[in-house]
């Protein structure tokens, strides 16, 4: 069998470094058509030395000089931003998209990908979170296939695999809980952004570490979830397991959990996605049950946690709502890693920030793109909206 062709999308990122692991361990099964990232360029020259891909996208067009300059020799194409990355996962040489791209930078080249008929490996949630419908609308209608690599989507994913989707009870989405989860609430105030950035569990970007500590990226992946398995909002749980050993579960009408467990690496969920429908074998340590002793599971509790609440009530709300949180909640967690506010202030700037929009859609002069998600633009247009009111709440309030 020809190896898989991949176009990697975030290449130098923390998803891109697990999928080049994955491709230099196994050579046959697997080959780099081409890469993307946006600025850690001297990384991507050396990912060029190493894979040899006929494409490669950078941010800015001094980059494509610059990489022009380095490589006069080779065969290699050069292109550059939003466009590049939709031309790349377009090839018709691609086999696989994978995609590493975080934030709504992500959307244009997954729907992109999925309308060209390219199976997706999927780990860019800000895609199902501004445009959930119009994203799997495009995916049903292609026949695409899409490959959640987040380590809950994942487990669901392979978890309803040989079940009847209408036997469904809820699906059971866990957390880690972050690494405030036993702080008294009275040290919320003094959280300062190195802690906020020590995962107990898992290594990952910046972002999504700081989500993970107030819990919205949970959110988001509820919003994930609904989406993607096509499951009311009603019949998704969270629930807090500190191990992170139990990935989710999905309970059927007879009472049978079904659930994906293992160690917390990447790149399992990553080499299950790649490898599909075969399972590659990897190398990693083993999971010993009696060493792990026991698993704990919790409810989450809502005053630690009011990201959660708030990403649950976008959802609910509908429309432009969860493209508005998402958007406010990166110029929020950007400022909070720029160390302008307080931890316990991305909760109160974001709850401000879904009000006013609860009072800008009683507005006539409300746009429609805060209405419903109709296109790319509305989504991006909503997104947009939210980080610039954010960043107005930031910047009048300070
Ligand atoms: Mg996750």
């Amino acid at each position: 069998m020809n190896p898989k062709s991949i176009a990697l999308l975030g290449s130098t990122g923390s998803i891109g470094g697990s999928t080049l692991s994955l491709v230099r361990q196994f050579p046959d099964r697997f080959k780099i058509h081409s890469l993307s990232c946006r600025r850690s360029i001297n990384v991507l020259v050396d990912q060029i030395k190493e894979f040899a891909p006929k494409q490669v996208v950078v941010e800015a067009s001094d980059q494509v000089n610059q990489l022009r300059e380095l490589f006069t020799e080779s065969e290699l194409e050069i292109l550059c931003g939003d466009q590049g990355n939709c031309e790349l996962v377009q090839h018709p040489d691609v086999d696989l998209v994978v995609t590493g791209i975080v934030g709504s930078a992500g959307l244009s080249p997954c729907l992109q990908a999925l309308e060209s008929g390219k199976d997706l490996v999927f780990g860019n949630k800000e895609s199902l979170v501004l445009a959930g419908e119009l994203f799997m609308q495009v995916a049903h209608r292609s026949g695409s296939r899409v490959l959640p690599m987040d380590s809950e989507h994942n487990a669901i994913y392979q978890s309803l695999i040989g079940h009847r989707r209408e036997d469904v009870v809820s699906l059971i989405l866990t957390a880690s809980g972050g690494p405030f989860r036993d702080l008294p609430l009275e040290g919320f105030s003094e959280i300062t952004k190195e802690a906020a950035l020590q995962h107990p569990n898992w290594e990952m970007g910046n972002k999504i570490t700081i989500d993970s500590a107030t819990m919205m990226n949970k959110g988001l992946e509820v919003i994930e979830a609904h989406w993607l398995f096509g499951i009311p909002l009603e019949k998704i749980e969270v629930v807090i397991h500190r191990e992170s050993i139990v990935h989710s579960l999905v309970e059927y009408v007879d009472g049978s959990l079904i659930a994906q467990l293992g160690q917390p690496d990447m790149r399992i969920p990553l080499a299950y996605c790649l490898g599909y429908p075969e399972r590659l074998p990897l190398a990693l340590p083993r999971l010993n049950l009696c060493e792990l002793g026991s698993l704990h599971f919790e409810n989450p509790d809502p005053v630690r946690y009011p990201c959660l609440g708030l990403a649950l009530a976008a959802l609910r709300q509908g429309g432009a709502a969860p493209a508005v949180l998402n958007g406010g909640n990166e110029a929020v967690v950007e400022a909070f890693l720029d160390e302008e506010l307080h931890f316990n202030h991305i909760a109160s700037y974001l709850q401000r920030l879904m009000l006013l929009l609860e009072r800008w859609r009683q507005k006539p002069e409300c746009p429609n793109y805060l209405q419903h998600i109709n296109s790319v633009d509305d989504a991006l247009a909503a997104d947009r909206w939210g980080r610039s009111q954010l960043r107005h709440l930031l910047e009048t309030t300070s």
